[in-house]
């Protein structure tokens, strides 16, 4: 089990006990006061050495219980997590223009994205602490991520989405169960509304902004990255990890993750991150570029899971960028949709248009002389594709429609008559 030192708020630095505080550091608010999870790694290091890896049997992302915030292992859902496939793609890395690329394909997960990994934590907490019921604002994935999870603990589910989500994901709310609020408004208003309804009913909020344990689910994609590039062999391990950004929870979570396990020893040296977003939501990139405070901005792209006009976890995302000496890219909603069908045709890994922005964030990023041609990338593929079919019949078009005879395939080929 993991020995949690301490909670400390990443605005003041102030340190609470795992027992003191639910949520945020009550000093600083919600929208500043996001607490960080300091373990003993003294502790962990002797339960995660490799040879003690190599021998646990779990496939899943609770191999890393000793650097999970789980106090009762019985509460875990019996749901496979983690434990997704890295592969690495040669013709797509000569299409992006970098010397070596590897995806690792999230949407694996058992509702299809990488917010398995939080809601798989959330409910565990939500189980210890007792809750009654669970509750997130999600632009989609998130929502059907906790409902799946929900209905594995056991536990009602209430969840906000706003009116745009793609409808694969609010079919997946309804069938898991879930009491589902569709929110005529933006997402960041169905946030503060799920907000109002957490406080008032006193359900336990899923929000992996306020909730510091979500971040420790997706850290674990990272925690995989360690291990299954080190098969790979000694010396192998991408210059840059990539994943698109709205909130900014999971770069966030991604390189907490890369940090751990190179304290550990268990990493032997820090990749670069690369955060790509939107050009029509790209609030991070502009603070970025202008090295100025977050200003929210509209939600304007087809890319619903990263249409974040006001990111609620700002500082851990940009934190997480900037330790790691990387970078923050744009991308064109016609960008997006181009590596979509680049992402399948290279590499056979369908995403939805925020899993696959990674990948055309890396074209941008090697065309501005981000990354150099020699370096090698490791994409975060965070979302499956059936989940926004809409955006992916926009990336690749109809099928041909024909009579059931052969000579419609003839005239549709435009072949001759066969002798
Ligand atoms: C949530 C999500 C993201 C972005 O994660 P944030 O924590 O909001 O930055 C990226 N891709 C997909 C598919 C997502 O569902």
């Amino acid at each position: 089990m993991a020995r949690i030192v301490a909670l400390e708020c990443v605005h003041c630095g102030q340190r609470y006990g795992a027992d003191e505080v639910d949520y945020f550091c009550p000093g600083c608010g919600y929208h500043e006061g996001i607490l960080d999870v300091l373990y003993d790694y003294d502790a962990a290091r002797g339960e995660l050495s490799r040879s003690a890896l190599a021998a646990n049997p779990n496939r899943n992302m609770w191999r890393y219980l000793p650097l999970l915030p789980v106090a009762n292992a019985a509460l875990i859902p019996h749901l496979q997590v983690g434990w997704t496939p890295l592969y690495e793609t040669q013709r797509l890395a000569r299409e992006l223009g970098v010397a070596r690329c590897w995806i690792k394909d999230e949407g694996r997960n058992p509702t299809a994205s990488f917010k398995d990994r939080a809601s798989a934590v959330g409910v565990v907490k939500a189980g210890e602490k007792r809750a009654a019921q669970v509750t997130c604002a999600s632009t989609g994935n998130a929502a059907s991520s906790l409902a799946g999870f929900a209905a594995a603990a056991g536990i009602p589910a209430t969840i906000f989405v706003p009116r745009r989500a793609p409808q694969a994901k609010v079919a997946q709310l309804l069938v898991y169960g879930a009491r589902v609020f569709s929110v005529e408004g933006t997402y960041d208003q169905a946030w503060e509304l799920c907000m109002q309804a957490a406080a008032e009913f006193g359900w336990y909020n899923r929000n992996c902004a306020i909730n510091p344990y979500l971040i420790e689910g997706k850290k674990t994609v990272s925690l995989e990255l360690a291990e299954q590039f080190a098969a790979l062999g000694p010396e192998v391990f991408p210059d840059w990890v990539v994943v698109s950004v709205g909130d900014g929870c999971t770069i966030g979570g991604v390189w907490k993750g890369l940090k751990e396990m190179h304290l550990l020893g268990l990493l032997p040296r820090l990749p670069r991150l690369l955060g790509v977003q939107a050009e029509g939501c790209a609030p991070y990139v502009t603070a970025w570029r202008e090295r100025a405070a977050l200003r929210p901005c509209a939600a304007e792209t087809l890319a619903d899971s990263i249409a974040v006009g006001h990111p609620r976890n700002f500082a851990k995302g940009m934190r997480a960028v900037t330790e790691s000496g990387g970078a923050f890219v744009e991308v064109a909603d016609e960008e997006i949709l181009e590596a979509m069908t680049l992402l399948a045709r290279k590499a056979a890994v369908f995403g939805e248009p925020a899993g696959v922005a990674g990948a055309a964030g890396v074209r941008r990023a090697v065309a501005q002389g981000i990354i150099r041609r020699h370096e090698s990338a490791g994409l975060i593929v965070t979302g499956n594709g059936l989940k926004d079919i809409a955006s992916a019949m926009q990336a690749a078009g109809q099928a041909t429609a024909v009579g059931a005879g052969i000579e419609a395939i003839r005239n549709a080929l435009g072949v001759a008559i066969a002798k």
